[in-house]
């Protein structure tokens, strides 16, 4: 299994600072929404996320273990300084590792994971409204809208220990996991992002099509999210292939029409071409004799754009070009149609008669 991810963490459109955190470092990923007043938010997620990625490359203890070890940094941190008192944060991490996910979680933040187009939420909310969910006292969506729906039963780093949960999940190839903080479960349904993970392939896109929706909804808490795509062993992954294919088909069908119109003016302007040509005539010589051709006398680039239709074998080109009446004849007399071409010919045959009677009977014939 291969993995790919897409993260983002935006202070949405209404706080003034991001109190969240996140960590991208296969096979670690990890979403922190801070909580405590003053700088105590940020810096909760912040101390929590940088000792997940110190215990995971020192690669001692359990993913679950982790997360106690960052609960007491936290703590203590809070406990040293007075001003960060009460600090604290949600933590969820995934740590993946060939087929399979673990997953370890403390409040409100969540895991999901988006398989064959299904959304389904891997944690349990550590609120208060998702306590009473559970024991039937309030809907799901009398919980949404509950005026106390951020407040945590389970924190990191405001007790000296914590309860951490954890769940393995097996993977397939094509499988997705969101992890996100409530900034964007707060803000867009369940359904909004399901329809994101499915119409989007790229993890990166996907998780900024989140924010997006989120900040598009009102943006009234930071938004974090990573995204987390299973690909398929050794190949190369497959939707990123259909990325890449689909533009190059379009861009091809694109220029197959363009080239398609291209030929078809050019074929529009040789048949025009065509039509005016064979409405042209003129007289010309051909081969040492007179002719009436058919089109314009030129060649273009090797392309005679006229030919004799009828030569006048009687009629030598020498001759006519003697007669001096013609200077234009070498490069061809244009007419507009065959009958004036014809009537051209007929005259210069009357002018040849004339010429050759008038002219002087040779010395010494007459006696
Ligand atoms: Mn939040």
């Amino acid at each position: 299994m291969r993995f790919a991810a897409g993260q983002v963490t935006d202070m949405g459109r209404v706080r003034e600072r991001n109190d969240d955190s996140i960590l991208v470092e296969p096979p670690l990923y990890v979403v922190a929404d801070g909580m405590g007043g003053h700088r105590g938010g940020d810096v909760a997620s912040q101390i929590a996320i940088e000792t997940m990625q110190r215990l995971e490359v020192e690669g001692r203890g359990s993913l679950a273990e982790h997360v106690r070890q960052a609960n007491r940094a936290v703590w203590d941190r809070s406990v040293e300084d007075e001003r960060l008192s009460g600090m604290g944060t949600t933590l969820t991490a995934a740590r993946v590792d060939g087929g399979s996910a673990l997953v370890a979680h403390v409040g409100d933040s969540r895991a999901y994971l988006f398989r064959d187009g299904e959304l389904r939420q891997v944690t349990s909310d550590h609120t208060l409204v998702a306590r009473m969910v559970r024991s039937g006292e309030i809907t799901e969506a009398e919980a949404d809208v509950h005026p106390h729906k951020n407040v945590l039963t389970r924190a990191l780093g405001t007790d000296e220990t914590v309860e951490v949960d954890e769940e393995s999940i097996s993977l397939q190839a094509g499988d997705r996991l969101l992890l996100c903080s409530d900034g964007l479960t707060g803000m867009v349904t369940e359904e909004q992002i399901e329809a994101i993970l499915e119409n989007t392939d790229d993890p990166q896109r996907a998780a900024d099509q989140l924010v997006r929706a989120a900040n598009r909804a009102g943006g009234v808490d930071n938004i974090s999210v990573v995204v987390i795509d299973a690909e398929g062993e050794g190949e190369e992954p497959a939707a990123p292939r259909r990325r890449v294919a689909a533009p190059s088909a379009t861009a091809l069908r694109r220029w197959g029409l363009r080239i398609g119109i291209v030929v078809l003016i050019l074929v529009a302007l040789l048949v025009g071409a065509r039509v005016w040509l064979d409405r042209q005539w003129y007289v010309g010589p051909s081969d040492g004799k007179v002719a009436v051709f058919q089109g314009i006398p030129l060649t273009i680039l090797g392309f005679d754009l006229g030919h004799p239709v009828q030569v006048f074998d009687g009629l030598d080109a020498a001759e006519i070009r003697g007669l001096r009446l013609y200077p234009n004849f070498d490069q061809g007399i244009t007419f507009g149609t065959r009958e004036e071409a014809q009537q051209q010919v007929d005259q210069m045959q009357t002018d040849l008669e004339k010429a050759q009677q008038q002219k002087p009977p040779p010395k010494g014939a007459g006696g």
